[in-house]
């Protein structure tokens, strides 16, 4: 099913509010095998809401989820305007009513509730109704030809109730194969290597989709599966992944990041500056920080270059020494991911080439 996202709201459009719900939604979809090909804010307009109804459904959306408008105020419009669009009459039904009733008296502790708050009575003819016991607005699926729009509240907590206790039971239904993805992280092996070791299994990629990722120190290979379950998916990558690790073995390492990696093989360590540039108070190599002879000890010292700094780091360790530089734009301080992160590699690639060299 292709699935597309509306998120109404001129707070969102402003950037006064992060778009949380949208995550939330996608994340759901996904879940189910669903494809999300766009997402949209749009403010609270009625014409700009309807023209992105239209455009989704014109490039081939089989469904639109909606988030916000579905309030009693006269400016929340979402679901009139949905059922304007698919040409359905809104009716007014006489179970919803009782429950606006109960609700909000029982909120504002009297029987005499504003008018304006049966607008939460009517839907548009045949919805289904998504129960929101967290808030007065509920959501609810429409539909006409093969069209489909589902209305779920704004308000984080009332969205994220309505959308795991009504709308995901109700999708349950469509549930199609979903991607399972497995990533292979390795170290020490430069993207174009990689490349040249999987150049032929790259080519011949079938069923399972193969990916390589290359970030500042480390290549990934991601690959993805459309199944069923986990366990067909495994049995479906199992073949490929096997000949992958082979080829890769000297490079894989376990953890999802580097700096978990060094973090467990990292010996005690301290730190001495030469100048004035100083790593993030929160930043950590390892478990043990202490300034003893044992212990591992860097230098960390700063120089000027005509395009901005370079920090130089030198290892103590033993009997060893080895010197590494970081280059950074402008002022070193402006890129501690990038100067950490080298400084993780390095470190974890020395103390890899120490441990293999006493094998
Ligand atoms: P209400 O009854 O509160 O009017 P509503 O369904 O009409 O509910 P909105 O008025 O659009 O929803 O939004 C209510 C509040 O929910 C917003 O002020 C905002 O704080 C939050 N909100 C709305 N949309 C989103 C979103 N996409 N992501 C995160 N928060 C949102
Ligand atoms: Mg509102």
């Amino acid at each position: 099913m292709k699935v597309e996202i509306i998120n109404v709201g001129t707070e969102l459009l402003l950037g006064e509010i992060v778009n949380t719900n949208a995550a939330e939604i996608q994340k759901a979809c996904r879940e189910l095998g669903f494809s999300i090909f766009y997402q949209t804010v749009v403010g609270d307009n009625p014409k700009r809401f309807k023209e992105c109804l239209e455009t989704a459904f014109l490039r081939g959306a089989d469904m639109v989820i909606t988030t916000g408008g579905l309030g009693p105020t006269a400016d929340d419009l979402t679901k009139e305007l949905s059922a304007e669009y698919l040409g359905l009459d809104m009716e007014f039904r006489e179970e919803e009513a009782k429950k606006v009733f109960d609700k909000c008296s029982f909120l504002m502790g009297s029987d005499q509730i504003p008018e304006t708050n049966y607008k939460q009575a009517y839907y548009p003819k045949g919805a289904y109704i998504l129960e929101n016991d967290v808030g007065t607005a509920n959501g609810c699926v429409m539909s006409c030809d093969q069209k489909r729009i589902v209305n779920l509240p704004g308000p984080p907590k009332e969205m994220r109730y309505v959308l795991n206790h009504a709308l995901l039971p109700y999708l349950e239904r469509y549930r199609e194969d979903k991607i399972y993805t497995y990533n292979i992280n390795t170290m020490m092996i430069g993207e174009s290597d990689m490349a040249q070791k999987l150049n032929d299994i790259v080519e011949d990629q079938k069923e399972v989709s193969i990916a390589l990722y290359a970030s500042e120190d480390h290549c990934r290979v991601r690959l993805a599966v459309r199944a069923k379950s986990q366990t067909e998916a495994d049995h479906c990558v199992a073949g490929v992944k096997h000949i992958i690790e082979e080829r890769l073995k000297d490079y894989i390492v376990e953890e999802s990041s580097l700096n978990e990696a060094l973090f467990a093989i990292m010996p005690p360590y301290y730190i001495e500056y030469k100048d004035d540039f100083r790593l993030s108070e929160t930043f950590r190599l390892g478990k043990s920080y202490s300034e003893s002879k044992e212990a591992m000890k860097l230098e960390i010292g700063k120089r000027k270059h005509l395009l901005g700094e370079i920090i130089t780091v030198v290892i103590h360790y033993g009997d060893e020494t080895e010197t590494f530089e970081v280059a950074a734009l402008k002022e070193a301080t402006l890129s501690y991911a990038r100067i950490e992160s080298r400084i993780v590699a390095n470190i974890y690639r020395f103390l890899k080439k120490k441990t293999r060299s006493k094998d």
